[in-house]
């Protein structure tokens, strides 16, 4: 169950930072927990809203290796152009990457409560934590 805990640390860590996009190989690593179940385990953030999945294909020509499309939808069949090195590739299940993307929603309400988080720091002066103690605070 600690696995949760720490794909959950990782979600809230990442939405106080410019982090949009990530993949979950980022994640299993950062935790060292199975891909498999850092997976299970941001599908339920994304059942309540933290994160949406998306699905990327990626160029699979060696010297571009580029992301050609983002999608919620996940496609694995047709064509497509790449626009960076112009090849056309045929779309199979391993040049399709999944990707998630943290909700504004989400990320919104984390650096809020970072910032009440702070202004509570920034108000309890030494003076004032004195008053509240019936010992004397030690200088720094
Ligand atoms: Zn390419």
């Amino acid at each position: 169950m600690t696995g949760k805990w720490d794909v959950d640390d990782w979600i809230t860590e990442a939405a106080a930072t410019p982090i949009y996009r990530f993949y979950p190989t980022s994640v299993a690593k950062d935790t060292s927990l199975s891909l498999e179940e850092t997976f299970t385990y941001l599908l339920e953030a994304v059942k309540d809203n933290r994160l949406k999945l998306y699905w990327e294909i990626r160029c699979p020509n060696l010297e571009c290796v580029r992301s050609i499309s983002v999608s919620p939808d996940k496609i694995i069949s047709g064509n497509v152009t790449c626009s960076i090195c112009g090849e056309e590739i045929k779309i199979t299940p391993d040049i399709v990457f999944p990707i998630f993307e943290i909700t504004p929603e989400y990320k919104a309400r984390i650096s809020q409560k970072k910032t009440k988080k702070n202004r509570v720091v920034f108000s309890m002066s030494r003076a004032a934590l004195q008053r509240r103690l019936p010992f004397r605070v030690p200088c720094q």
